[in-house]
């Protein structure tokens, strides 16, 4: 018996697999496609990705292959300066091909005992109260306790699942490809900029070798978007919009992407659950779509585990589907506010130029980068401390840094009192006795993902937290 079977080796699901295997479970990944796609959706990872790769310890792997970009500007590109105060230590887009952040999870994960099979397709499924039989495209079949589909928009098992995916079908496409072009440099850049002034979401950006990323809206919504268009497709389209065709030749992928909007009704059905696109799909403003899906394994990979192991209280998976689905929605939202706000109409422009005033308020400003890069995050642990339910930013401790401390993926305690304890809870979470001058309560109480699940003083207060994310004590 697997423990856990992933469908899909995309972003999500090999960051869950890393995940699973912190806590030494038995994940299983299968990937219908026999190699990596070389198809680059994702540019960059905002500040909460960042700092879920510094809290494993991937960090520096990410920085290396990366490049730095100031934060502002993601909120329907409307251009601003980083607000003064952000809560995180880490203020800066990180640009990175989604292709290499794949590739960088996909390392970690099979660093860490990860099983990945390409060129196997998950086609069908079933589930009894012990565990889930997963059918595979050549006949093979599979026994697991649980199996998470990380499987994309067009999500296999949501299907058979039966899950409904209810919202808004794709009004707009748009054609993509990396290609070479025959005009110079500084002339395609010309003309370029004029035609974003009427054209929004047209784009051609230089990736170095004479290769650019276009990007150009089509003329319809394709009736089968997993075709990808021909290099003639998107040269008519370019030449339609923006007056030359740029001489485009030579394309090293090509692809199409709309504006479909859509969330899925559940998130868990029995020994099954969804993540990332499997779960939500929205158009690539704000570039949010793959941070989510990250941000969702990061959400469900210590809990599934703690199912698995044993400990898990009563709960504790249900507060998957129960905190990231609302996250969705808002995902969702922000994302149908940015397209109207990138429409050419009198009436959105007019709204874009209001919300624009207003961003020149550094709490707007904040509030909507907060928003985006998903440091804002509140989940809802009830009442209590301002920081209960938000994840903790990395400070600085004595002896180092907090998101060291917790590339193991179990619960911490930062005790600036040195009083508390956690003896029962040993085997699950570690005791930090340790000050932080940036940190101003006497002891926080981390879930593996990093947020608050109790602040205060008080050891009995922590005795009646501890159990409601950790489990029984043991003796
Ligand atoms: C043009 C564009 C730009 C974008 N830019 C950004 C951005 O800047 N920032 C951002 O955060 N997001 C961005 N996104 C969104 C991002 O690409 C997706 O949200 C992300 O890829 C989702 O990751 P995933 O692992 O959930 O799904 P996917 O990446 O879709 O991976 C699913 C995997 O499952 C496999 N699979 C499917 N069916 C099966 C099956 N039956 N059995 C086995 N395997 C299966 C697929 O082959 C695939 O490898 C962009 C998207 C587009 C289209």
């Amino acid at each position: 018996m697997i423990d856990v079977i992933i469908a899909g080796g995309g972003p999500t699901g090999v960051m869950l697999a890393g995940e699973l295997r912190l806590h030494g479970l038995h994940a299983l990944v299968l990937e219908k496609e026999a190699e990596p796609t070389r198809i680059v959706r994702a540019l960059g990872l905002h500040a909460r990705s960042i700092e879920v790769m510094d809290q494993r310890g991937l960090l520096d792997r990410f920085l290396g292959l990366g490049r730095q970009y100031p934060v502002g500007g993601s909120f329907a590109g409307i251009a601003k300066p980083r607000p003064d105060r952000l809560d995180t230590a880490h203020p800066y887009i990180l640009g990175i091909p989604q292709t290499i952040t794949e590739r960088l999870l996909t390392e970690h994960a099979t660093e860490l005992g990860a099983e990945i099979r390409r060129g196997c397709e998950l086609v069908g499924l079933s589930q009894d109260k012990d565990g889930v039989t997963a059918e595979l495209a050549d006949g093979t079949q599979l026994r697991s306790r649980y199996l998470v589909g990380c499987d994309g928009g067009r999500s296999t098992v949501r299907r058979l699942l039966g899950v409904g995916f209810p919202g808004e079908p794709a009004r707009v496409e748009w054609l993509l490809g990396e290609v070479e072009v025959t005009m110079p440099p500084e002339e395609l850049a010309a003309v370029v900029a004029e035609v974003r002034e009427t054209h929004k979401g047209f784009g051609a950006g230089p990736l170095g070798d004479g290769v650019y990323r276009v990007v150009a809206r089509a003329e319809e919504v394709a009736e089968d978007r997993t075709v990808p268009p021909t290099l003639d497709e998107l040269k008519q389209r370019v030449l339609a919009i923006a007056g030359t065709d740029f001489g485009v030749h030579s394309p090293r992928w090509l692809s199409r992407f709309g504006d479909a909007t859509r969330l899925a009704e559940r998130y868990q059905v029995g020994r099954v659950l969804l993540a990332g696109d499997a779960a939500h799909i929205h158009p690539p403003l704000g570039g949010q779509g793959l941070n989510l899906g990250i941000q969702d394994a990061f959400n469900l990979g210590w809990k599934l585990a703690a199912e698995v192991d044993g400990w898990a209280p009563e709960g504790l998976l249900d507060s998957y589907h129960t905190e990231r689905r609302p996250v969705a929605a808002d995902v969702l939202d922000n994302t149908r506010a940015q397209v109207e706000l990138t429409s050419l109409e009198p009436g959105p422009q007019a709204v874009r130029r209001l919300v624009s005033e207003l961003m020149e308020f550094e709490d707007v400003n904040r509030y909507l980068i907060e928003k985006v890069t998903a440091i804002g995050i509140r989940y809802d642990f009830g009442e209590g401390h301002e920081l209960l339910g938000r994840r903790l930013r990395d400070v600085g401790l004595k002896r180092g840094r907090l998101y060291a401390l917790m590339h193991g993926g179990r619960g911490l305690l930062l005790d600036q009192t040195g009083r508390l304890s956690v003896a029962g809870w040993a085997d699950r979470v570690d005791h930090v006795v340790d000050v932080s001058e940036e940190l101003d309560v006497p002891a926080a109480l981390l879930r593996p993902d990093g947020h608050v699940a109790w602040a205060g003083e008080d050891q009995q207060e922590l005795l009646s937290h501890l159990p409601k994310w950790f489990g029984a004590p043991v003796n």
